[in-house]
């Protein structure tokens, strides 16, 4: 069996690793637009700060793709589909054939039409080029204005202060990360990131990025002007869905995909961030690596739970701040509760959001104990209303809500892609022999699905 995958990102490596695990010497040929071997897409903001290098943020060793069988052409992109002669056109001319064919092409950042934004130092943050051009830019300017306060708005802002430069955020909503928060959450939130040194303009619309030729600042609706050789668009992403289309794949937002992770056309399918499954686009990575799995499974004929969607999970990833949103947190339409404990001066604030008395949401700033258990009620639909009216208490702590078990070493779970470390088996691909706790692993170890540290770890209760 043949199989080509569009796309060297999280959802393509992740489904290249699944078939060469379950199928051995199958043929499995990733090709790749950008110059770079797979790296984390979620630690260039880390990157950009000068906080790892570019080596650092590479998943794989080389030797990893030869020992999978997995053939990578980097540089290498895929023109047009011809799904009638089971072939894809490479952008050098070739003509390659598949059998299965994996279209992860990922997203490119979404930039509204704002006059002015053709301008040299005006940038995007996807990709390591980016960020490279980014720094080069950063060296010679004072100030920085970010559009956009969603998470990776916020988490370059932070980059470009620890680079020396002084920030202001622009947010077209009345607050920050709209998505992830609400009012009271992002109150809160904003107080803490201004303390950080990082100017907010919210309910700001950006009418014009001034300059002549280079970008001199933005004008915002209502005629303010905030200052800014240096501006970053982070307004959210835009589905490569442009292959798929022009080879008649149905695509709205994202390639249309069922719970097999079947497109439109046989034996193409479809995951990650260019993928649109009921009515929705990810764009976080644990949904890209579920999707990956099943639509892996799917592709190799094998068995597989069909896909029901990703639980939306979030960390902000800016020191000093913990922040994770979970599910509904901003429900719409009737039976839901909401629960809510707030400490401003500390920086402090938890909401619970229930339906039926299970838990469907919940964000929690400054509380990073309660992530992994309230995950975990989330996951279980675990019926939680005789405790309800304990959970807006302040030291309610949510693992009382679990049956208490046997003391065993304990699992603990990534916040970035939700990869558990089950002390059972180690991390055999690591060394780390089974029965390994996970706080015996040396401190250099990552997580072997996103590299993120140990210190992005939170402890689940068994
Ligand atoms: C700065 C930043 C921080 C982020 N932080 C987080 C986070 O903390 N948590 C989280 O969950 N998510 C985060 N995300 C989002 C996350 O990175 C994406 O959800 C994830 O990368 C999606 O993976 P993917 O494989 O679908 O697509 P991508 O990672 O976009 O990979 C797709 C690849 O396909 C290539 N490609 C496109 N077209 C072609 C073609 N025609 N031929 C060949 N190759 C092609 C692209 O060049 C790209 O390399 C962040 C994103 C950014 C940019």
């Amino acid at each position: 069996m043949k199989y080509l995958i569009v796309g060297n990102g999280v959802a393509g490596v992740n489904a290249a690793k699944t078939i060469a695990e379950s199928e051995p010497g199958a043929q499995i040929a990733i090709y790749a637009a950008e110059h770079y071997p797979y790296y984390n897409r979620w630690q260039l903001p880390a990157f950009l700060a000068g906080e790892l290098s570019q080596e650092e943020i590479y998943f794989y060793p080389e030797q990893w793709y030869i020992d999978h069988g997995i053939t990578v052409k980097l540089g290498l992109a895929v023109k047009a589909i011809v799904p009638m002669a089971r072939q894809v056109i490479l952008t050098d001319g070739a003509e390659v054939r598949y059998d299965r064919l994996l279209l992860a092409a990922g997203s490119s950042p979404a930039v509204p039409p704002i006059e002015g934004a053709n301008q040299a130092g005006v940038f995007i943050l996807r990709t390591i080029d980016h960020a490279l051009a980014i720094k080069e830019y950063a060296a010679r300017a004072r100030n920085a204005i970010v559009i956009g306060g969603g998470l990776l708005g916020l988490e370059a802002a932070r980059s470009l202060r620890v680079l020396g430069l002084s920030v202001t955020v622009v947010e077209l909503f009345p607050r920050l990360l709209p998505r992830q928060l609400d009012i009271q959450g992002a109150g809160t939130l904003q107080e803490l990131i201004e303390r950080a040194g990082v100017k907010v303009i919210t309910g700001a619309a950006t009418e014009q990025i001034q300059g002549d030729g280079k970008a001199a600042g933005v004008r915002l609706k209502g005629g303010t002007v905030a200052q800014g050789e240096l501006v970053l668009i982070s307004a959210g992403i835009r589905p490569n869905t442009q292959l798929a289309k022009e080879a008649n794949i149905q695509a709205k937002r994202g390639i249309l995909v069922n719970e097999r992770m079947q497109s439109s056309a046989p034996d193409i399918y479809a995951a990650g961030d260019v993928a649109e499954f009921n009515g929705q686009v990810y764009g976080i990575i644990p949904a890209a690596i579920e999707q990956a799995r099943v639509a892996a499974l799917s592709m190799m004929g094998a068995d597989v739970a069909p896909y029901t969607g990703t639980i939306p999970s979030t960390t902000l990833k800016v020191v000093g701040i913990d922040l994770t949103s979970m599910g509904e947190v901003n429900p719409e339409g009737e039976g839901f509760t909401e629960l809510r404990f707030a400490d401003r001066a500390q920086g402090m604030y938890r909401k619970i959001v229930l339906r039926n008395g299970r838990i469907v949401g919940a964000i929690l700033l400054g509380d990073k104990k309660n992530v992994s258990p309230i995950a975990r009620l989330i996951k279980a639909q675990t019926d939680v209303s005789t405790q309800a009216s304990r959970l807006s208490e302040r030291d309610f702590d949510f693992r009382t809500l679990f049956a208490p078990a046997a003391p065993q070493a304990s699992r603990y779970e990534c916040t970035v892609c939700g990869y558990i470390y089950d002390p059972a088996k180690g991390d055999p691909e690591a060394n780390v022999p089974a029965g390994a706790p996970f706080e015996s692993l040396p401190e250099g170890w990552v997580c072997p699905q996103c590299g993120a540290s140990k210190a992005m770890f939170t402890r689940l209760e068994d």
